[in-house]
């Protein structure tokens, strides 16, 4: 099998494997105040600064969740139920995942003013980001910063830099899921109050992600429970999850550069090999963009068909994201200034540095060969 779907989920590293089950032998839950549970919330403790250190951020910083989706739920539903009184306006941006969108959607519902700042071509126009910041009224605002069906990456520190001053009491929420541990994210960096993680994108278990919040920063918790997660997050805590999330962040970060050179190396092959097939062209942001996503569109074929033909080969990409393969046409592709002929013959080819190029080598040949 040639797996390029590692935008959708990635293998878990042997490092991820080993800490869970080293982690499953400890089974006390770490609120209990007996010595078996105090242990398992000192093991917690650690994680979380690891993961925080991933960040560059502190470890009460790091509020653990079951997945990106959740910490983004958390961020923009959070943010806007803490400042709901101050103002009526979020903006977000018009290629946003599910998990912000749709959260965005419900807010519209309950009365709140939604903007969507242009990606066209994959890049953000600051002149629109200065217009909408100017209208002034915003409590929070959620750019993200790779985007997972193109592999644009957003200006968002600079996006974010103009939003804060014609608004400086809004939160700012950048969903990192797709950029965690391929670039370099934090709070400074981002400019950013909020950030969403996710460890199955980066070689860890499903399951598992979180929100970092930058201290001072309130919000207001999506699951009231027990106390767990400093009051944001109640549950007891997936502490195998978090074992393994721990040591693929720790491994990832260690390799990030190594690891987005050999990535950025499959990516120019491709590009190099495929660039001049009559019927293929390839979606490239106008901007930065990460080596990670490659968005292809073959022509005469729609995404479906060639999925399926990709698929009998023991090829394994996407149409889209995973997530909009289900719901049929993507509107981030549309967003991106795709036709819908064009959206429905667009594939995504998304890497990790666990492929190789023998393995690039024979997807090229097996896309020469398959579109003609
Ligand atoms: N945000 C982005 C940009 C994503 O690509 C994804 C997953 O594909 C998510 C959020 C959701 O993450 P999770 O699958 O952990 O819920």
């Amino acid at each position: 099998m040639i797996y390029l779907d590692n935008a959708a989920t990635t293998p878990l590293c042997e490092a991820a494997k080993r800490a869970m089950a080293e982690a499953m032998e400890e089974y006390a839950n770490p609120s209990s105040v007996h010595r078996a549970g105090f242990e398992v919330s000192q093991a917690l403790a650690e994680h979380r600064k690891t993961v925080a250190k991933t960040l560059g951020c502190g470890g009460d910083e790091v509020i653990f969740t079951s997945c990106g989706t959740e910490a983004d739920h958390l961020a923009v539903m959070g943010a806007a139920a803490a400042l709901r009184r101050r103002g009526k306006r979020l903006v977000i941006t018009d290629s946003e995942h599910p998990a912000v969108e749709q959260c965005a959607k419900r807010l519209e519902q309950e009365g709140m003013a939604v903007s969507r700042l242009s990606t066209k071509g994959g890049v953000l126009d600051l002149n629109e980001v200065e217009a909408i910041a100017r209208e002034g009224d915003l409590i929070a605002a959620s750019l993200m910063h790779a985007n997972n069906e193109t592999g644009a990456v957003y200006e968002v520190a600079k996006a974010n830099e103009i939003l804060r001053r014609h608004n400086p009491n809004a939160l700012l929420h950048c969903d990192c899921v797709q950029s965690y541990l391929k670039l370099p994210v934090s709070f400074s960096r981002l400019k950013a109050d909020l950030i969403s993680v996710s460890a199955h994108k980066i070689h860890g278990p499903k399951g598992v992600g979180a929100l970092a919040v930058k201290k001072g920063v309130r919000i207001v918790s999506q699951m009231p429970g027990g106390g767990q997660e400093s009051g944001m997050r109640g549950g007891t805590e997936n502490t195998v999850g978090i074992a393994g999330f721990a040591a693929a962040a720790t491994e990832g970060f260690a390799a990030m550069e190594q690891n987005a050179k050999t990535v950025g190396q499959y990516k120019e092959f491709l590009l190099q090999e495929l660039s001049s097939h009559p019927k293929i062209r390839f979606n490239l942001p106008q901007g930065e963009a990460s080596p990670y996503v490659i968005s292809m569109q073959a022509e005469g074929l729609r995404s479906e068909v060639l999925l399926r033909m990709y698929s009998a080969q023991g090829v394994c990409v996407s149409a889209g994201s995973a997530c909009s393969a289900k719901t049929g046409k993507s509107p981030i592709l549309k967003a991106f200034g795709l036709t819908d002929p064009q959206a429905d013959r667009t594939i995504r080819i998304s890497l990790s540095h666990q492929n190789t190029m023998e393995e690039l080598a024979e997807f090229c040949r097996i896309t020469k060969a398959l579109v003609r």
